[in-house]
């Protein structure tokens, strides 16, 4: 008997029949998910000694030169024609023209290939082109999003049999279909796979023609651009009882494309999502008939749908919402730096306020930080990486931290941007976020379940093999696999648990770090706690096994580990990317000490609450045996962050990089108030210093002294008015919101579906529509 087999046999064999009791089981509906897409830097990561000369050699994200004029052209056209304010609060819907330019110039069809008509762009472009709509009308870029995220285009891209793609994708890439997906209901919302949608496949007639198809059944919610949509991608739960496509009974959830003008078809009254008026509505289907070859990919892909969903996710999830979400945070920056320094209370600037700077470094620094993951995450998606783990991280954080800017924009901006008006720039931003922090996966159950549970069966460089394996319906080949992948993971876990101890005892001194310069050390702590969440991870899984999955709250924390590993690593390569500026080190320095405390805080926690207490006592004295050391980012470097945002320079100007600017002859919009009165202020400031320090406040009686000019005072005034436009907000006479008062809503009653859409009435329509009619 060779070592190997008396191995396999003697000790293998009694751990294998253990692990099949203890090793988390997955359900169909998981395993699919975890097969969607692929692994990226999020293995390495688990690895526990990330290659740094691999993150910092892979290429940045770049853009065409066709997509660079597109940027410059179509996308800054478009922003000039959104009315946000009139949009949301008196049309209730985008213009006619602004529908016409979307369809025109291609906005629906980004991910199109140009092969059938469509734009054929880079994620990195796509994500940049939604980025900068963000900036200008969250609804303007949530209808342009969503048909270039998960949906017709993207299914049919990936599954579609040649004849759909042929015929749909021109179809759509021309703007003359308008497509939406069908998955939510209101049983079934997180727990999609859970719908009660059917379709059952039977003999019918369509378009004259006696065919195989199916009869579907549905009830489904809050689908964008589902009061409009020409096609509706729909999930639904297949049945063969006559045995119809095979001797199966149960096919399982099945994705199709329903044309809406079919008979039984009802499209439902809208929504209105936070009061951001893009289409969004239920719809139903009672005994609405389809051959079976409107399943996308034809009948070879019914019942696959679910993984089908999974793997379009699989790369949406990291460009749409961390796209607009990294807008959200630039903007915030932009415009809270340039807010925090012209408005003046007790006679000083608030951006000279302690805790005023506390809220701008931590804009300025999530702002830097989500650009710098949004770009590394389009880069992979780019180089033709699908990585489910990456982008549910992206997906979760770039909202949440969104969130967080949001709030403190509003808290600095105080009344200004509470008052809604044409003159508010925030409150629609500030209205998406629950938006952004629900759809494609709501973050709660993001963060507990996706982030780390399915990375940690992904990613791990065994795991999946040894589950594989125990599933495996031939057992000794199984057990092979298993004893292979198992000795390979001790081994694995040994060197880890070393490689942790030793890290953690030396505070990273020694762990690998590329010569990066300022930044090196930081290299090295993420190398340490690469480590000891590598060490971590292996423990819970032997101790707790199965029973990890249902502790939450312990799996949502290494989910913030592996998160903070991941966006830490964005911002050191984005420095890195970047050449190195040395204007930009306190908002690196910002983000790296606040990600190394949130992971030595939420370590902490782990092993405080972890159930099998000799494990936690172990995983104490390995990888933290002196508590959480790290405080966060120091008084100093938010204040020099906050200083980065609060007077012109390359440092701002990086962060804010195209973002739509209105131009400075709009009188009625609020960011183009703001920038003038921004740079006139900061222009007179070396006046209002000398000013200052001749102890003298007013214009006049400072130009008597000769402290300064007339033309002096002349920019001063100037200068004070048009911080007073850019202060000032907006007010409504009684009738004019009377005229604005919403229509009484419905219940969405399937029994009584209105087929109508609400629309304006036609004194309420914008100017070209009343022209028009
Ligand atoms: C504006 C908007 C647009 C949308 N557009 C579309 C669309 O075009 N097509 C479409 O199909 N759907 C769409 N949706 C639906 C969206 O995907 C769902 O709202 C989302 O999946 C959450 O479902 P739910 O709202 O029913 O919340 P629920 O599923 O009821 O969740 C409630 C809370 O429970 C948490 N939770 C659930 N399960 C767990 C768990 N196991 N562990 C911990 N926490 C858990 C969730 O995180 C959430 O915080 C849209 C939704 C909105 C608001």
């Amino acid at each position: 008997m060779s070592d190997s087999s008396f191995r396999r046999d003697y000790l293998t064999k009694p751990l294998f029949r253990l692990a099949q009791r203890a090793l988390p089981r997955l359900s169909a509906t998981e395993r699919e998910a975890i097969e969607a897409g692929d692994v990226w830097w999020d293995a390495d990561l688990f690895t526990g000694n990330p290659d740094w000369t691999k993150l910092l050699a892979f290429a940045p994200a770049r853009l065409s030169e066709e997509e660079r004029q597109f940027l410059a052209g179509p996308v800054e056209e478009l922003c000039r024609m959104v009315d946000d304010w009139k949009i949301n609060w008196q049309w209730h819907d985008l213009p006619p023209e602004v529908w016409a330019f979307l369809k025109s110039r291609k906005f629906f069809a980004m991910i199109i290939p140009k092969q059938y008509g469509g734009l054929g762009f880079s994620h990195y472009a796509h994500s940049e082109v939604i980025r900068k709509l963000s900036t200008c009308s969250i609804c303007a870029s949530v209808t342009a999003m969503v048909p270039n995220s998960l949906g017709p285009g993207e299914l049919l891209l990936q599954f579609g049999t040649k004849e759909q793609q042929d015929y749909w994708l021109p179809r759509l890439a021309r703007g003359e279909e308008i497509p939406c997906f069908g998955l939510t209901s209101p049983e079934a919302g997180s727990d999609a796979a859970s719908m009660v949608d059917t379709g059952v496949v039977c003999r019918g007639t369509f378009g004259g023609r006696e065919c195989i198809g199916i009869c579907l059944n549905w009830h489904k919610r809050y689908i964008t651009l589902g009061p409009i949509a020409t096609v509706l991608g729909l999930a639904f739960k297949l049945r063969d009882p006559d045995h119809l496509l095979g001797d199966r009974d149960d096919i399982g959830i099945t994705l199709a494309l329903v044309p809406t003008h079919l008979p039984g078809v009802s499209i439902g009254r809208r929504h209105l999502p936070a009061m951001l008026v893009f289409q969004n509505g239920p719809n139903w289907g009672h005994d609405v008939f389809i051959p079976v070859d409107y399943i996308i990919g034809g009948v070879g892909q019914a019942g696959k749908g679910w993984k089908m969903l999974m793997s379009a996710l699989a790369a949406g999830r990291g460009i749409s919402l961390p796209s607009l979400s990294a807008a959200g945070a630039a903007f915030c920056a932009h415009v809270t730096g340039a807010y925090a320094c012209i408005r003046e209370q007790f006679h000083v600037s608030i951006a000279k306020f302690e805790a005023i700077k506390e809220r701008l470094g931590r804009i300025a620094a999530t702002a830097y930080l989500l650009d710098a993951a949004r770009r590394m995450t389009c880069a992979a998606l780019d180089d033709g990486h699908h990585p489910a783990v990456v982008t549910a991280i992206m997906k979760g954080q770039a909202t949440e931290r969104m969130r967080v800017a949001v709030a403190d924009a509003m808290d600095v901006h105080g009344g200004k941007a509470i008052m809604e008006g044409p003159l508010n720039y925030l409150g629609s931003l500030y209205r998406g976020v629950p938006i952004a922090i629900t759809v494609e996966g709501a973050n709660i159950v993001t963060r507990a379940l996706i982030q780390f549970g399915q990375g940690a069966i992904r990613c791990h460089p065994y795991l999946l093999k040894e589950m594989q394996a125990l599933e495996d319906a031939d057992r000794a080949r199984g057990l092979d696999a298993f004893d292979k992948a198992f000795w390979a993971h001790v081994g694995h876990s040994f060197v880890t648990a070393m490689r942790a101890w030793g890290r953690a005892w030396s505070g990273g001194l020694m762990a690998p770090a590329p010569g990066a310069g300022a930044t090196t050390r930081y290299y090295r702590q993420l190398s340490r706690h690469a480590a000891a969440f590598a060490l971590a991870v292996d423990l819970s899984l032997l101790t707790l096994g199965g029973a990890l999955k249902r502790k939450e709250m312990i799996s949502a924390r290494f989910g913030d580990i592996l998160s903070e590993l991941y966006l830490s690593c964005a911002v050191l390569k984005r420095w890195n990317d970047e050449g190195r500026q040395n204007d930009d080190l306190p908002l690196v320095q910002y983000c790296l000490e606040a990600s190394l405390a949130t992971i030595e805080v939420r370590f902490d926690e782990i092993i405080a609450n972890f159930p099998v207490r000799p494990a936690a006592w172990l995983l104490r004295f390995l990888i933290q045996p002196f508590g959480p050391r790290r405080r966060g980012p120091s008084d100093r470097v938010v204040d020099r962050c906050a200083a980065l945002i609060v007077s012109p320079g390359a440092a701002r100007d990086r962060l804010t990089v195209d973002l739509y600017h209105p131009p400075a002859t709009e009188t009625e919009h609020g960011v183009a108030l703001l920038e003038r009165a921004f740079a006139l202020t900061a222009a007179v400031e070396p006046i209002r210093e000398r000013m200052h320090a001749a102890r003298v406040r007013d214009i006049d009686q400072a130009v008597q002294q000769r402290t300064i000019t007339a033309d002096e005072a002349a920019r001063l005034k100037a200068a004070a008015e048009a911080v007073a436009a850019a202060v000032a907000v907006n007010d409504f006479a009684p009738e004019e919101l009377a005229a604005r008062g919403a229509g009484a809503g419905n219940k969405g009653d399937p029994s009584s579906p209105a087929i109508s859409s609400t629309r304006p009435s036609t004194s309420d329509l914008p100017p070209q529509t009343q022209a028009a009619e």
